[in-house]
C-alpha cells in the first residue's frame, strides 16, 4: 500500500456490517478474556468504552477470526471504522494460518481510537499497540495507536500536525525503534519517550501509573 493513499471512505453498508458485528462480538465477551484483558490493566470500564469482544459466531468473512478477540477502531462517536482481531491461542499463530494480529482483508491502514484526537488539548501521545493506547488513556494521557509503524501515513502525519507535542511510547526493541524514528521524521513535534522494562502495559502492570508518569517526567527535563 502506497504512503500517499488517500483514505476510501466506507459505504453505508460497510459500515452497518462493521457496526453489527462490533455490537455482536461485545456481546460474546466471554468471562475468561474479561479475566485476560483485566490481565493487562483492561477493566470493565475500558472494555465497554472500547468495545471489546469476542469472535464467538462469526460474521460473513469472519470465520477464520473464530474465539479471536475483536478490537474494533471506532471513530470519535464510537461507531467502528474497522475490527482488528487478536488470537489469544497459546499456540504459533503460522502453524494455523492467522498472525498473532490480524486484519480484514483489503483493509486500510487506520489510527486506533481517533476520539482521543479531538478530545486531546495540545499534547497527544501515540503508541504501537491498541491495549497501550487504553491504558494510557486510562491514566489520562490522550492516545491513539498506529498498530505498527506500516500503518503510520502521511495522511496519519496531516492528522497529527496541529499539535504541539506528540509523545511517542515505542517498545523497546528494534521495531520499536523504527515505530519512533518513523514518526519522529514525519513530526518535528514528536518526541520519543524511553521505556526500558517492556512496552506501556507492562510497564503499567508492573509499577502502575506512576511508572508512566516518571518515563514522561524523564521526556520533559524543563518542565
Ligand atoms: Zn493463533
Amino acid at each position: 500500500m502506497s504512503e500517499r493513499e488517500p483514505l476510501r471512505p466506507l459505504s453505508t453498508s460497510q459500515r452497518e456490517a462493521l457496526e453489527e458485528a462490533t455490537a455482536a462480538y461485545q456481546g460474546q465477551l466471554t468471562a475468561d478474556v474479561a479475566r485476560y484483558l483485566l490481565g493487562r490493566g483492561i477493566e470493565k470500564q475500558e472494555a465497554d468504552t472500547y468495545r471489546l469482544g469476542v469472535v464467538s459466531d462469526p460474521y460473513p468473512g469472519h470465520s477464520k477470526y473464530r474465539g479471536m478477540l475483536a478490537i474494533p477502531y471506532l471513530d470519535k462517536h464510537g461507531q467502528a471504522l474497522s475490527i482488528r482481531f487478536r488470537c489469544l491461542e497459546e499456540h504459533k499463530c503460522r502453524d494455523f494460518w492467522h498472525g498473532k494480529y490480524n486484519t480484514i482483508e483489503g483493509e486500510q491502514a487506520r489510527c486506533f481510537n481517533i476520539g482521543a484526537i479531538f478530545r486531546a488539548g495540545d499534547e497527544l501521545h501515540v503508541t504501537e499497540g491498541e491495549f497501550d493506547a487504553v491504558i494510557l488513556n486510562k491514566i489520562g494521557l490522550p492516545a491513539v495507536a498506529f498498530p505498527g509503524s506500516d500503518n503510520f501515513k502521511s495522511r496519519h502525519r496531516r492528522m497529527l500536525a496541529g499539535f504541539s507535542r506528540i509523545w511517542v511510547w515505542g517498545d523497546p526493541d528494534d521495531a520499536g525503534a523504527k515505530f519512533t524514528n518513523k514518526i519522529s521524521r514525519a513530526l518535528r513535534q514528536a518526541k520519543g519517550l524511553r521505556l526500558r522494562d517492556g512496552d506501556v502495559t507492562d510497564t503499567y502492570m508492573a509499577g502502575g501509573e506512576q511508572a508512566l508518569l516518571d518515563i514522561l517526567r524523564e521526556g520533559k527535563p524543563n518542565q
